[in-house]
């Protein structure tokens, strides 16, 4: 319900802004093909691979996440400010946009719909750790579940860790198993 009213709203905008001459409909077309289809999560499983297999790269990208994916021509699409969290032992990340659907589209592409559901954004605040298993994530009592909350200002992503047998492997292969959703933290990367 509350996603067909939000689609009505979207279309009753964009169909006011192309009447108003502010865009127009083959731009938006085009924008949403292209992070939808050419973006993908593909940006930022090639970000993911890298840190894996350079340290100095990882360090950059935790310090500065806007500046390290510049390296790959990475930026625009809603990451003027992109912190990347990372995955230990110690603590597992997960991200939100508890007020909408805030979301660095230049390393993931567009949102998948659950992103956006009123629910996720809700319940992963108050209970992670249930809304983890229910995508089939479990997070150990051991290792602290930290939530990080998205804005128009900072977008994050997750560096998940990579499991032990993958060492060695080639930077194309790693990229190709790095998955959106443990980028988003919801899920943790198995062999
Ligand atoms: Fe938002």
């Amino acid at each position: 319900m509350a996603d067909s009213r939000m689609a009505l709203r979207a279309e009753a905008l964009e169909s006011l802004l192309i009447e108003k001459g502010l865009v127009d409909a083959d731009r938006i077309e085009e924008t949403i093909a292209f992070y939808n289809e050419r973006v993908g999560p593909m940006n930022g499983a090639q970000v993911v691979a890298r840190a894996w297999q350079d340290a100095a790269f990882k360090e950059r990208l935790l310090e500065d996440g806007t500046a390290a994916i510049q390296e790959f021509g990475f930026s625009g699409g809603q990451v003027d400010k992109l912190v990347v969290v990372e995955n230990t032992p110690d603590v597992h990340n997960v991200v939100v946009c508890t007020l909408c659907s805030c979301y660095p589209w230049a390393v993931l592409g567009l949102p998948p719909r659950w992103y956006k559901d009123p629910a996720y954004r809700s319940r992963v605040v108050r209970e992670p750790r249930t809304v983890l298993q229910e995508f089939g994530t479990t997070i150990p009592d051991s290792t602290k579940v930290q939530v990080w909350d998205s804005s128009a200002e900072v977008r994050y992503m997750v560096l998940p860790a990579m499991p032990r047998s993958w060492a060695g492997r080639a930077h194309d292969v790693l990229a190709s198993k790095v998955s959106r959703d443990s980028m988003i933290g919801v899920q943790v990367l198995l062999d």
